[in-house]
């Protein structure tokens, strides 16, 4: 791509550990990252993720959960992408951030794992700035093409969070919808669970890669009017063809802070 459109550089939490393929099924395929990283290596600046304790990831999920996820042999890549998910959050308290990270996490419930999804990222990362009394409140918006159920599990009963799961599959209503709730939102911080498999390209879906520069302008413009923080984190997106592009476009959207 010509010229950087990510200005000034967004800081992009990321590991080479996410690389290799982890386990069978297509969000821990081979190829995913490097399909992304391929189309924003040069317009953002890259911070190595670190791993989640394992207080943090306790925090929203149950011992058995946690220790079935241990004996599938899941838990150190999971627990980078927690741990990504955090650091990404904690940047976005002053500047839109992006978390590239896997396995997803929205599937992923108190005491049960879902679609390709082991630990709650997005969870695990809004209850760690909230205990640690960085936020009073938050707002969750989930775009992947699927229901974040997982996360509805773990937060959706707390007054101080809010989760929006887009329901239509009409392009133009869908956008509109999107458009209006952000234009309402006000508080500490947004996250965005930004799954990209509702692309015309990829899970059978209804979006434009144009689209996602849209949704992205618009959380950072809701959080720019509110004086809160904005991130993002990966959820799905499965075509390594159009995937990159469409990461690209939302952070574009997310850097016009
Ligand atoms: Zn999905």
């Amino acid at each position: 791509m010509a010229g950087s459109r990510i200005s000034p550089k967004m800081k992009v939490v990321f590991s080479e550990i996410f690389y290799p393929g982890y386990a069978d099924n297509i969000a821990a395929d081979d190829g995913r990252m490097e399909a992304i990283v391929r189309v924003i290596a040069n317009t953002v600046d890259f911070f190595e993720a670190d791993y989640a304790p394992e207080a943090d990831i306790s925090a929203v999920h149950d011992p058995e959960h946690v220790e079935r996820i241990k004996r599938k042999k899941l838990y150190t890549i999971s627990s980078l992408a927690a741990g990504g998910a955090i650091q990404t959050a904690r940047i976005g308290l002053t500047e839109p951030a992006f978390g590239l990270i896997r396995p997803p996490g929205h599937h992923a419930s108190v005491n049960s794992s879902l679609g390709f999804c082991y630990f709650n990222n997005m969870a695990i990362a809004m209850m760690k700035l909230k205990k640690e009394g960085l936020i009073e409140n938050c707002f969750i918006l989930d775009i992947d093409l699927h229901y974040g159920d997982g996360t509805v599990d773990i937060l959706g009963d707390y007054d101080w969070t809010a989760i929006y799961n887009p329901a239509s599959i009409i392009r133009r209503k869908y956008l509109e919808d999107v458009k209006r709730v952000m234009s309402r939102v006000n508080v500490d911080i947004i996250g965005v669970s930004a799954g990209f498999d509702a692309h015309i390209k990829d899970w059978n879906g209804f979006l434009e890669t144009e689209d996602y520069r849209k949704i992205g302008k618009w959380v950072s413009q809701a959080a720019r009017r509110s004086g809160s923080g904005c991130f993002g984190i990966l959820e799905g997106g499965y075509n390594k063809k159009v995937l990159g592009y469409n990461v690209e476009a939302f952070l574009e959207g997310l850097a016009l802070y």
